[in-house]
């Protein structure tokens, strides 16, 4: 999957990551269904060996536009892995208690422990993001923030955390079409927000915020994937790739049972 991770250092333009590439798809799609529940399974089989293990720490941090799919990706990617493990953390507009500290503070009490799943559905980038869109603080304020983002990342990794930080791309088209679909189908109603269409409009400001972010904050020790999410069966196969690939190169291994196991007999 490294054809969507940005190395380091690269400057990143998205009109020219199509977010409807099918590229990594070797076969048909009825094959990579097959593929998505095996792989869902492996990630389940990961995961359970993770807690056992009680040793790594799994960053995962979401980020889209709205309709992007973040929730969509959390329930069908992580289907079936143990709730015990598994913690999301969903970020809203901070409250005045969040507010009244710096932007990292709500965030980092989120990150996971040993042997967890952390999964971000938005995160601290939402402080060079919508913060950067709305000048909700002065450009001189934001900027210096990718610095202090990337500082605080590199401490994360260092002390054990793994980090996938995943950018679910969608068109502007697409989004319509959800948003649409959210107006229309009365149980989808509740997730419609009349405040996504004035975002909707800053498309363009928010690529731009995004580009940003893609290109200063993608580091060996926390590398961005830019995700094709149009299709919302290939943002899923790719991701869960993704994830089960991360896993599988921490070379885990189950505890070493009690001694003498053999001896026992249970009456
Ligand atoms: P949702 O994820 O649809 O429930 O929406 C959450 C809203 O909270 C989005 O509009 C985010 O942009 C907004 N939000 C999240 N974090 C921040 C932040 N640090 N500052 C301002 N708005 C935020
Ligand atoms: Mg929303």
């Amino acid at each position: 999957m490294d054809r969507y991770r940005i190395e380091p250092g690269t400057l990143v333009d998205l009109t020219r990551w199509d977010p409807a590439d099918q590229s990594a798809l070797e076969d048909d799609k009825k094959t990579a269904r097959r593929e998505l529940k095996a792989l869902n399974k492996r990630l389940e089989e990961l995961q359970e060996l993770l807690y056992a293990e009680g040793k790594h720490k799994i960053l995962i941090v979401l980020q889209a536009m709205d309709s992007g799919g973040k929730d969509g990706t959390i329930r069908h990617v992580f289907d079936g892995t143990n709730p015990q493990g598994v913690k999301v953390a969903s970020f809203k507009k901070p409250t005045d208690e969040e507010r009244a500290h710096d932007y990292l503070w709500r965030v980092h009490r989120h990150t996971p422990g040993s042997g967890e799943v952390a999964i971000f559905n938005r995160s601290h980038y939402e402080d060079v993001l919508v913060v950067r869109v709305h000048n909700l603080v002065p450009p001189e304020i934001w900027n210096r923030r990718y610095d202090h983002i990337n500082a605080f990342e590199q401490m994360l990794a260092d002390e054990g955390t793994t980090i996938v930080k995943l950018y679910l791309h969608i068109s502007k088209d697409e989004q319509k079409e959800r948003l649409q679909a959210r107006l229309d189908v009365p149980h989808k109603q509740w997730k419609f927000a009349k405040g996504d269409l004035a975002e909707r409009e800053r498309w363009d400001e928010y690529m731009e915020a995004f580009e940003a972010v893609l290109s200063k904050t993608s580091t060996a020790a926390a590398p961005w994937y830019v995700i094709p999410a149009n299709r919302k069966w290939y943002r899923n196969l790719v991701i869960s790739r993704i994830l089960v690939e991360t896993l599988e190169n921490l070379d885990m291994h189950y505890p070493n049972p009690e001694e003498d196991l053999e001896g026992v007999v249970i009456t």
